[in-house]
């Protein structure tokens, strides 16, 4: 199947290093209509990222969770950036969640990927996740592409036509095969393969800190 860096879906790499590309925007030469744009973009951003974090059930049961494992994280390690590339966000040990405030298309996509990056943060800090060890990163890709609904509008799409546990699962390792190929530590598409197929299936089953039944 075909990866490439122009994919809407792809996510912004899990960089183990503090430089992040994302933030690399030169704002030196911003137009007056640009400067305005971004400050809309960024307001609505703030302003769904509080509604979000109050109101969101997934968030609220991640954040207790993390909270209680003793990781503290809050309100403050979201951060709403201009990004230049593809993705929507994405999740680093220094730099907390990034949220990519010029790619949302709605509230709900922005809803979905402060799931799946929260999923990052809790892995990371409940099991000590090393971003740098690919089969590490291919399990919190699986349980984050499986748990935040990442892939239920194929489930909706499908519902009752085929075997719709399939299909889910075979989206979530699509998508986690995407993610891992843009791990700087991963050299090929084969590589990011072997990775998500070696724990896709523990992984896949472990729905911590939600129900069993939650997918
Ligand atoms: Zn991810």
């Amino acid at each position: 199947m075909a990866t490439t860096v122009d994919n809407p879906e792809a996510e912004v790499p899990l960089k183990p290093t503090t430089e992040s590309p994302i933030l690399s925007i030169d704002l030196s030469n911003e137009t007056p209509e640009q400067r305005s744009k971004r400050e809309k973009e960024c307001k609505l951003c703030e302003d769904w990222k509080e509604e979000i974090i109050q109101n969101n059930p997934m968030v609220k049961t991640l954040l207790g969770a993390m909270n209680r494992a003793g990781c503290n994280f809050e309100k403050k390690h979201f951060r709403c950036v201009p990004c230049n590339n593809s993705g929507s966000g994405g999740f680093s040990s220094e730099e907390g969640i990034i949220l990519c405030q010029n790619h949302f298309r709605s509230r709900p996509h922005m809803e979905e990927t402060v799931v799946h990056e929260l999923i990052h943060a809790f892995d990371y800090c409940k099991y000590n996740v090393d971003l740098t060890n690919l089969k590490h990163h291919a399990c919190t890709e699986v349980r984050a592409a499986s748990l935040s609904g990442d892939c239920k509008w194929m489930r909706e799409f499908l519902r009752g036509k085929f075997n719709i546990k399939k299909q889910h699962q075979e989206c979530v390792r699509r998508r986690a095969i995407l993610s891992v190929r843009y791990n700087p530590y991963c050299q090929d598409e084969g590589q990011a393969i072997d990775a998500v197929n070696s724990v896709f299936d523990s992984c896949y089953q472990d729905t911590t800190p939600f129900a069993e039944d939650h997918k």
